[in-house]
């Protein structure tokens, strides 16, 4: 073992906690140099039936990047680049290379790797791998999955496992998958994006792909590169109703935009509240702003673009518009604002985490806003809804006093009541952040019929259970408001 060992305890507190809800003290953390390090801990984990925790820069939301056993953390050696081919437009990277530093590498080839979260600067590739990562522009460039070829995975006996090759394992998860189809196939949410349950119909790189660390770690990948965008424009919009905007949403999908974000009511108040400078002025009596954005070869087309954009816009009150680089980055400031703000609150509330990822078919996203808004009113919780319109994927964000009297049956009946209507509506748990474990216990409710074949990969990759349990498939009993760090 040449990584480090960590059991001391300021390490294990500072690796108990992570964005989400959850705190859970780890027995040690331990820093791989590479993968025979990983092989032989997951070889002593597996003999030990100690849980094992693999860990990017820990910005993931649903409680899937901590645990009770050991955290693998793969930001402080394993995140090298291991090699760029811009002819085949392919890198090879370390799992705790950062995107921003993978993409300011590949910048000298006019490359970049193309998923684009938002916490881009510090997220690792390892972790948008586990997740099935997306962000502003997946309506054009797809999630995470799209984008990788190949994986190293160490599985717990230590074995290393090629998802590209020819393998027995690989074998027997297409058969799940064949057996499964038809479940798997009707129950596959009616959304443009989907982090929940496991693909299982597709190669067995796309299966560990999205499978948050509960079947293999990954120590290597083998990734997709495209060309940078050459020009872009964006436009705000805001409107006086949140339905209004919604429903442009979905006709201005024609134009085919490459970002459609949305901020509401409740975010651009909190904007005011903290005295965030913004670049334009914003009517209060705004529902909701828009930010459009077009990109293509040429300034004058993107010019055109965003202007048919505009004219489209007829319900907007306010409409501006960003054509060079300089003022595009003045107007993200809207959206970019939204995590810092929503993080400082100085009221005692805290922007929680636990329903912030659903997604539902892009024709109900007029319905599925004002419908999430009216179970907030219901329970008088302010919520902060912003994200990605244009998937009609929300992040939805509660603002609940933690330690107030039925804080946890709060967090549950909101849970109950906004993972029921993404249900009704065909639509997914979580669009990128993957399941957690703040959605394990509703993942069988959507997949009724395929949790059957869940369980059954689980056990063939995983067979004592030792890596991330509780995400992705429930412990028994497991409830979404448990061991929450208030
Ligand atoms: C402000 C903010 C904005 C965000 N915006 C977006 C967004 O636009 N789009 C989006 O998709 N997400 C977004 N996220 C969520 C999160 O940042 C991403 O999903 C990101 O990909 C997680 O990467 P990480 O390195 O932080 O992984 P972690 O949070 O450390 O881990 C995430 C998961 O990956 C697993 N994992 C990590 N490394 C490995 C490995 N080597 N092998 C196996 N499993 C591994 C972990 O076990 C865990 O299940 C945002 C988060 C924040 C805080």
């Amino acid at each position: 073992m040449s990584g480090d060992l960590l059991f001391d305890s300021a390490t294990r507190a500072r690796y108990a906690e992570a964005a989400g809800i959850y705190r859970f003290v780890p027995m040690g953390v331990v820093r791989p140099r590479d993968a025979d390090d990983v092989a032989a801990v997951l070889g002593y984990a597996s003999e030990n039936a100690i849980p094992i925790t693999a860990r990017g820069a820990g910005s993931g939301m649903p409680g899937h990047n901590v645990g009770t056993g050991l955290v693998l953390d793969f930001t402080k050696y394993m995140n090298g680049i291991v090699e760029v081919d811009p002819r085949r437009r392919r890198a090879r990277v370390q799992p705790g290379v950062v995107l921003e530093t993978l993409n300011r590498s590949l910048a000298t080839h006019g490359l970049h790797f193309a998923p684009d979260p938002g916490s881009g600067a510090y997220c690792t590739v390892g972790g948008m791998i586990a997740n099935n990562a997306a962000g502003m522009r997946h309506l054009v460039r797809g999630a995470t999955r799209e984008h990788v070829r190949r994986l190293v995975a160490v599985l717990p006996s230590g074995r290393v496992l090629d998802t590209g090759e020819a393998s027995r394992l690989a074998r027997y998860a297409q058969r799940i998958g064949a057996r499964h189809a038809t479940a798997l196939a009707d129950e596959r949410p009616h959304t443009a994006k989907n982090s929940s349950g496991y693909d299982l119909l597709g190669s067995l790189t796309r299966l560990f792909v999205g499978s948050e660390g509960t079947l293999g770690v990954i120590v290597e990948a083998e990734v997709d590169l495209v060309v940078r965008p050459s020009h872009r424009a964006l436009a705000l919009l805001g409107f006086d109703s949140l339905e209004a905007a919604g429903t442009f949403v979905v006709d201005v999908l024609a134009l085919r935009p490459s970002a459609i974000e949305m901020m509401d009511r409740t975010l651009l108040d909190a904007y005011r509240a903290a005295k965030v400078k913004l670049p334009v002025k914003l009517p209060r009596s705004l529902e909701a702003v828009l930010l459009v954005e077009v990109e293509g070869r040429g300034s004058a087309l993107v010019r055109d673009r965003i202007e048919r954009v505009r004219s489209e816009a007829r319900e907007a009150v306010v409409a501006h518009v960003g054509l060079d680089a300089e003022a595009q980055a003045t107007l993200w400031q809207v959206r970019k604002a939204a995590s810092p703000v929503l993080g400082q609150r100085t009221d005692g509330r805290r922007s929680l985490q636990f329903v912030e990822d659903g997604a539902v078919p892009i024709e109900r996203l007029p319905e599925y806003v004002v419908r999430l808004r009216r179970i907030f009113e219901a329970r008088r919780v302010p919520v902060a809804i912003f994200g990605h319109a244009g998937d009609a994927h929300l992040h939805v964000n509660p603002l609940l006093r933690p330690g107030a009297a039925r804080f946890r049956r709060t967090i549950r009946e909101i849970a109950d009541d906004v993972n029921a209507l993404l249900l009704e509506m065909h639509g997914t748990l979580t669009g990128e952040h993957g399941d957690g474990r703040s959605r394990a216990p509703y993942v069988e409710r959507f997949f009724p019929r395929s949790m059957a074949a869940f369980r059954e990969v689980k056990a063939l990759f995983d067979p004592e259970g030792v890596l991330n349990p509780g995400v992705k498939i429930p412990l028994l009993g497991q409830r979404v408001a448990a061991h929450l760090r208030w």
